[in-house]
């Protein structure tokens, strides 16, 4: 009989221990070995601790007892799950070591460490006999992970699939306040070492479990403190965890692309190190459990279909295997697009594995808690036909056995089919390497002659992480490439100009030394994925895209990258790159350097790095020894050939040495005084800059919008101040406000009982804000000469505080922008924030803002200062002019047309005797603005676009002697947008020159 013959009320009344073992009765698959000792004082715990016996599955509700290898209790001092337990990561390491010295069924692996310095680990668990010869094992997966090692020959790979085990990689607690999976995993890693019960002794000798039980270590730590604090404070608010690891919190997740932190090239590296076949993240946020592999569409458009296939097959035996157990709240697909590839799980599906993840139940800690659900998590839908309960008194326990009896389910299914997987695994790295013969394309390339090594570079060791083969040519090369566009189109363009057709292919030759991405590879899927440009159509059912709808890197990267198709590119002379490739040192003689100014990242880093050195940029271009430097290039003086040399190793800039500077007007430029100010409500959006900054060596004073409430003199401390994006729908009056005064203090610092705190940064009390002191003290600061820099909600909060007078948010009306990649336009091509660009840049923009410019304060673009001009009722046609009668017409001024991006001309009536007018020196510039309609959308999702085309992007907005930036895009996303960070860079070096008058202030000469 199965549980669910049961009614909820007939399980109230029959004890837990019987009700266990009826279950035990449904399937005799799952049947322990009668011959084995239980655990009993553990099994008996295991009920208790379990709030609802359909909570828990005949799989985990008895623990096999062993005379020579500890139970989790061992560590824990309770079973694994037990209520008000939360073990930090160096307990659980402690406990699989001990499993590891008891047993010859689990190693313990160090695969890395995070940004603070704390160890990650992978355990394998499988039988002594696999985990002797694991490297054996290893060798074979080798061979079929990367085809062309035996030629392609499906009969030597169908011989390695039967002498092979697969790899199943399970990785615990990247989010830090989903508590749950190291204690289930460590009592996962117990079962698989020492249960004889068939189920269990099938998965242990037919495949590898290997398990990374805490991925986001940093965040661990801390939320354990959170979670002690809490508990001596049993009647109190605790803290939000407003830090997880290092630098971003949920992002951690989001990472798979870019690979910026410790923890995704640890858990890559290890994936592709034991040639894994499925990588498995454990998350907790849906009720009960939510298998959210198979998701919704649209999928991710450069999967091989056999693995979109794969999904269904495991995703949907594991709801039925758990829906026969009783279990509740178990359920596939759900809301979950499947179309970002940045996700951790990811990393599998890009390389040739299968991605999974699990959403299991959860309470952010170890309380027992009743939990009130909302209708669209109960409810029953086709996919949930068993939802989860509208309210339940849930625990760590439950958690604890939804995860454990979801992944024996999986693994039995695994090891059951692993002769299968194994194939499809090997199916799916050769279909990778004959990808240019089939859907294409053959090969990206990036040429050698672009503008910026830099960015080049950048993207090119994210390749590599990726463990993407690169490939540079030996001879010059031409190929047939997609046509140059004419650049933008305009809107206004002639019929004439619009009427001829633009070549789609052209002839290229490209020079030695370019590099070859070969889509040849078993990587290439990757590659393809990420080089590649992504279109979401408007209409697209999927109305919630789960993540961004764009990530196209050359764009980002303002990097050029030919998509080939032509398969003849493979044929061309090239070598495979194996070392790093470091610059040429600087040529020429002489003690002054120059470096041209490519936007290039790095030439924030010379400046830092070069403390000393006298450092200036250049007012205008010039040509010295025939190389071109434009505007904005770097001249170093006072600094050794040494330091010069070392620094442009570091940097991957090159220069050229001359004996005396070029004449060419020049301003000195500092080493500007840096603070990066953020709030005590959210940090992560800001934490990417932080990482941006760190990963460039710019040095900065962190402080928080309550140091400055209280501090008045920033601009002796201070030349600029960065408030990045503060994110989570934070808006204007909570940045100032805070969190409601009412309650308990909220503090985020190191004690003994949170040594874990306060490491960034910390506080007596998270909740008061920024003030209207602090409001105060910034617009001080840039009065006083000081550049204040903002983006997104940040740049709404300066506009909103009027400390960007004249500027405004455009309407957004039914405009769509979902995490989309945007062409831009320059319109002030003498500011010193756009120094170094020389073709149109793509920006990342979340949600599509937009601003508008205006010469009045408060004022706005509509409704128009003077009104409209449609012509009234009256004689003649539309497009003629009414005439009065008795009296001569006279005709009216034609009324001014700005572009979206400029400001309404103001004619004398408007400015007479009004004190809201801008003084010229102070009105805002726009730097940058959206481009036309047509050439908006690069890569993602873009609907009714022409709210937003030519609308302006980045503008220069000034008080007193200072400026406010203001960006209505994120410049430092993610490690995703190279492109763009020179535009914070360039601001920062040139924070005296933003102005619009010469001689500092407001001070350059740039365009009115
Ligand atoms: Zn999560």
């Amino acid at each position: 009989m199965s549980f669910s013959a049961f009614s909820r009320g007939a399980f109230m009344l029959c004890a837990a221990v019987f009700c266990l073992q009826a279950t035990a009765q449904i399937d005799q698959s799952y049947a322990r070995d009668p011959k084995e000792a239980i655990d009993q004082d553990y099994t008996e715990r295991i009920a208790k601790y379990t709030t609802m016996p359909e909570l828990n599955s005949p799989l985990t509700n008895y623990l096999p007892a062993s005379s020579t290898v500890p139970t989790p209790e061992k560590v824990l001092g309770d079973v694994s799950g037990a209520p008000d337990i939360l073990p930090y990561a160096e307990d659980v390491y402690r406990y699989f070591r001990l499993l590891e010295s008891a047993t010859p069924r689990v190693k313990v692996f160090t695969i890395g460490h995070t940004e603070e310095g704390r160890e990650m680990i992978a355990v394998a668990v499988a039988d002594e006999s696999l985990l002797a010869h694991y490297k054996e094992n290893d060798a074979r997966l080798a061979k079929l992970a990367d085809p062309r090692t035996i030629n392609m020959n499906d009969a030597t790979a169908a011989d390695l699939v039967k002498q092979s085990v697969p790899v199943y990689y399970i990785t615990g607690t990247i989010h830090s306040p989903e508590t749950g999976a190291p204690t289930a995993l460590m009592e996962l890693a117990y079962r698989l070492a020492v249960d004889d019960s068939p189920y269990i002794q099938y998965i242990r000798s037919h495949m590898i479990t290997l398990i990374t039980p805490v991925v986001e270590v940093d965040g661990r730590d801390r939320m354990v403190d959170i979670y002690k604090w809490h508990k001596a404070h049993p009647n109190e608010n605790y803290p939000r965890l407003v830090y997880w690891g290092h630098y971003v919190a949920h992002d951690n997740n989001r990472d798979a692309m870019t690979l910026t932190l410790d923890l995704s090239r640890n858990v890559l590296d290890t994936y592709i190190g034991w040639h894994a076949q499925v990588l498995h993240d454990l998350h907790e946020s849906v009720p009960f459990l939510y298998d959210n592999t198979v998701g919704d569409e649209p999928y991710n458009a450069w999967l091989d279909p056999i693995l979109t296939n794969e999904w269904q097959m495991i995703g949907w035996n594991n709801v039925q295997e758990m829906t026969k157990f009783g279990m509740p709240g178990v359920f596939t697909h759900g809301d979950f697009d499947t179309w970002s590839p940045g996700y951790l799980m990811f990393m599998a599906a890009m390389h040739n594995g299968i991605s999974r993840l699990y959403e299991t139940f959860g309470n952010g800690g170890a309380d027992t808690v009743e939990r009130i659900l909302t209708p669209d998590e109960y409810s029953r839908t086709w996919y949930r036909q068993n939802p989860p309960y509208p309210k339940v008194k849930w625990s760590q326990r439950d958690n604890n056995n939804y995860e454990e009896t979801a992944l024996l389910v999986s693994l039995s299914y695994f090891a059951q089919n692993a002769q299968t997987f194994l194939n499809n695994f090997y199916l799916k790295s050769k279909r990778s390497i004959l990808k240019p013969n089939d859907s294409g394309p053959a090969a990206y390339v990036l040429p050698a002659d672009e503008e910026s090594q830099d960015r080049q570079r950048m993207l090119l060791d994210i390749l590599r992480a990726q463990h993407v083969e690169i490939s540079r040519t030996t001879e010059p090369v031409t190929i047939s490439v997609p046509a140059k566009s004419k650049g933008e189109k305009k809107d206004d363009a002639s019929d004439k100009d619009a009427k001829k057709p633009e070549p789609k292919t052209e002839s290229r030759t490209i020079p030695t030394g370019s590099y070859v991405i070969r889509m040849d590879q078993p990587y290439s899927r990757i590659a393809d994925a990420l080089l590649d440009r992504q279109y979401w159509a408007p209409d697209d059912p999927q109305k919630t895209p789960y993540d961004d709808t764009g990530w196209s890197l050359p764009a980002l990267f303002s990097v050029e990258a030919l998509r080939i198709t032509e398969p003849a590119i493979l044929k061309a002379k090239m070598d495979t790159v194996k070392e790093d490739l470091s610059p040429a040192g600087p040529s020429g003689s002489g003690s002054v350097y120059l470096v041209a100014n490519h936007a290039d990242p790095r030439i924030v880093t010379l400046r830092y790095t070069l403390k000393n050195a006298t450092i200036s940029v250049t007012d205008a271009a010039v040509t010295v020894s025939g190389q071109q430097f434009p505007v904005g290039s770097i001249m170093i003086r006072n600094a050794s050939a040494d330091e010069v040399k070392s620094t442009l190793e570091k940097t991957n800039l090159t220069a050229i040495a001359v004996s005396a500077a070029p004449s060419v007007a020049a301003h000195p430029v500092s080493a500007p005084r840096i603070a990066m100010m953020h709030t005590w409500l959210s940090t992560q959006t800001e934490g990417w800059w932080r990482q941006a900054f760190d990963k460039l060596s710019v040095p900065f004073d962190y402080i928080n919008t309550q140091t400055v409430s209280s501090e008045d003199d920033l601009r002796s401390k201070y030349d600029v101040i960065i408030f990045a994006p503060v994110g989570d729908d934070v808006r204007t009056p909570q940045i100032v406000a805070g969190l409601p005064m009412w309650g308990n203090a909220l503090p985020w610092k190191k004690t003994d009982l949170t040594p874990n705190l306060g490491r960034i940064d910390s506080t007596d009390d998270m909740r008061p804000g920024l003030g209207y002191s602090g409001i105060d003290h910034l617009r001080h600061f840039v009065e006083q000469g000081g550049l204040l820099i903002t983006s997104q909600d940040t740049a709404q909060f300066a506009i909103d505080t009027g400390l960007a007078p004249g500027v405004s948010v455009a309407p957004h009306g039914n405009l769509k922008v979902v995490g989309t990649l945007l062409a831009t336009s320059v319109v002030d091509p003498k500011s010193p924030v756009l120094y170094g660009y020389s073709k149109p840049l793509t920006v990342y923009s979340e949600d599509g803002l937009s601003m508008n410019v205006s010469n009045i304060v408060g004022g706005t673009r509509a409704p128009r200062l003077g009104g409209n001009e449609e012509r009234t009722t009256g004689r003649g046609g539309p497009d003629d002019p009414d005439t009065p009668q008795g009296r001569p017409y006279v005709a009216a001024d034609p009324l001014p047309k700005p572009k979206p991006w400029e400001p309404m001309p103001l004619n004398e009536e408007q400015t007479r005797n009004n004190p809201n007018v801008i003084p010229t020196e102070l009105r805002p510039q726009v730097l940058l603005r959206y481009a036309d309609k047509d050439s908006l959308l690069v890569s993602g999702l873009l609907d009714h676009g022409d709210l937003l085309a030519q609308h302006a992007a980045v503008i220069a907005a000034h008080l007193g002697k200072g400026t406010v930036l203001l960006f209505a895009n994120n410049p430092v996303y993610r490690g995703e947008t190279i492109g763009s960070y020179p535009l914070v860079f360039n601001a920062i070096l040139n924070f005296d020159h933003l102005g619009r008058i010469s001689g500092g202030g407001p001070g350059a000469s740039t365009a009115q």
